[in-house]
């Protein structure tokens, strides 16, 4: 199995060689084609599998491959539950997306607002975010989820434990309905279960 063989673009392949990566870890030989095909994902992953590229190279590819309006409106929405995962995950955006004509930002609480602001009313077509800022932001009426077309919920049994769980269905009431969603979790509890009934579409599933 290889990274090509999934389907990913030369772009992308070229971002993948950068990293020195040279097979795909069991969570993406199993999350990307499905995420390529635009089905919902339903994925069980622990944080060292490789789970970030597992969602972050297929949005990317699906990303560029389609027009997108002159004005980048956010396309994709990678939800967090902290800023230091949030951080994680936008660097790994920055680095996969290096070939691509793909803009992206992250936000998150505890510093000041202005510049993510700023960066926003540029134009991004991926955003990383903790719910708190992403909200306040909105509400201000500093960002819009009107135009995203792909939904991903990172660790999504931490965001319960901390507490989220009324800010995703927050989250979730400012973006169209016909969207495509990726949600991965370390653990499945009942929570976690009725979470993703109430996210995700006839998703398909896959374990690392
Ligand atoms: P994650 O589970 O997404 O936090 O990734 C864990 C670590 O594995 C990170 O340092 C990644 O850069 C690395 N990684 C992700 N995919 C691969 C791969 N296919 N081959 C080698 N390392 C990888």
């Amino acid at each position: 199995m290889s990274f090509k063989s999934l389907g990913l673009s030369e772009a992308l392949l070229k971002a993948i060689q950068k990293k020195g990566y040279t097979t795909p870890s069991p969570i993406q030989q199993k999350a990307i084609p499905p995420v390529l095909l635009g089905v919902d994902v339903l994925a069980s992953a622990q944080t060292g599998t490789g789970k970030t590229a597992g969602f972050t190279l297929p949005l990317l590819h699906l990303l560029s491959e389609n027009p997108k309006a002159k004005y980048r409106p956010i396309r994709a929405l990678i939800l967090t539950p902290t800023r230091e995962l949030a951080a994680q995950v936008y660097a790994n955006v920055r680095e996969y997306s290096e070939f691509l004509n793909i803009r992206s930002a992250v936000i998150f609480g505890g510093v000041n607002q202005k510049p993510q602001a700023a960066t926003i009313r540029q134009g991004v077509d991926v955003l990383v975010a903790t719910p708190g800022r992403l909200l306040d932001l909105e509400s201000q009426g500093l960002l819009s989820l009107k135009r995203v077309e792909i939904f991903v919920l990172d660790e999504a049994d931490r965001m319960l434990d901390m507490g989220f769980l009324r800010d995703i269905e927050r989250v979730m009431k400012l973006m169209p309905e016909k969207r495509q969603n990726l949600m991965f979790s370390a653990t499945f509890s009942k929570d976690i279960k009725k979470l993703a009934n109430g996210i995700l579409n006839q998703p398909v599933q896959v374990e690392a």
